[in-house]
């Protein structure tokens, strides 16, 4: 099976071919995008093994095609296609309760609401800081707690896999919400629509390899 690289993929491999050793940084000047833009490209082309990545000295052309098989599957494998159920609280709800709905539905993280769009997420080690701080869980609402808008990394049901692992991957985080975007007065909003976990990618990569 031969791997279809997209154009800009293409232009960055021209660049590495020619540059070698060069970082991501200096590719993204190059091709007038930000490093942030560039961050999936670089990661299908290093998982291909078209690119070699050394840390601290930057990309290496291989020249390897590998016909990767798992790689191809991967790349065609959408957000919505393995996102669970989103648990979500609106942001007035107390941390007591909040932490009752972490364990009935055994999940790690719980999104929080305002007016039915995303506000924030609370984790695991949230609860536990303000709960060794002594605080009164009962009263304090999740909203005070909770980690806000517009510090929260998403992703979209439509786009691929990979860019949710790395963002995982980049920002030490266990989960991401799913959202659809919505343009509110001037305002864009979030509607969660999933989550996309570790445990999502976990379960993916035994079916992949287990095949
Ligand atoms: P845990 O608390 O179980 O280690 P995480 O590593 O996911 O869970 O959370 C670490 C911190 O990152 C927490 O403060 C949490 O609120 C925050 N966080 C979790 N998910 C996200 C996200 N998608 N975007 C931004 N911050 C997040």
């Amino acid at each position: 099976m031969i791997i279809k690289f997209t154009e800009r993929q293409k232009k960055i491999l021209e660049i590495v071919k020619e540059n070698e050793p060069i970082t991501g940084q200096e590719i993204a000047d190059l091709l007038g995008f930000t490093r942030a833009t560039l961050r999936s490209d670089l990661a299908i082309l290093t998982m291909t093994g078209v690119l070699d990545a050394r840390p601290k000295v930057g990309y290496f052309y291989t020249g390897k095609s590998s016909i990767n098989l798992l790689t191809e599957k991967v790349k065609n494998i959408k957000i919505k296609d393995i996102m669970s159920i989103p648990i979500v609280v609106t942001e007035n709800v107390s941390v007591y309760d909040a932490i009752v709905t972490m364990f009935l539905d055994d999940v790690g993280t719980i999104f929080v609401t305002s007016e039915n769009f995303l506000a924030g997420v609370v984790s695991r080690k949230d609860f536990l800081k303000i709960a060794i701080g002594g605080a009164n869980i009962n009263k304090m609402p999740v909203g005070m707690i909770m980690t806000r808008m517009p510090n929260i990394k998403v992703v979209t049901p439509d786009e691929n896999i990979l860019l949710a692992v790395d963002k995982i991957v980049q920002n030490e985080i266990d989960s991401l919400p799913v959202v659809e975007k919505e343009v509110v007065g001037n305002q864009e909003k979030y509607r969660v629509v999933g989550r996309i976990s570790k445990s999502n990618i976990t379960k993916l990569f035994l079916e992949l390899c287990t095949e």
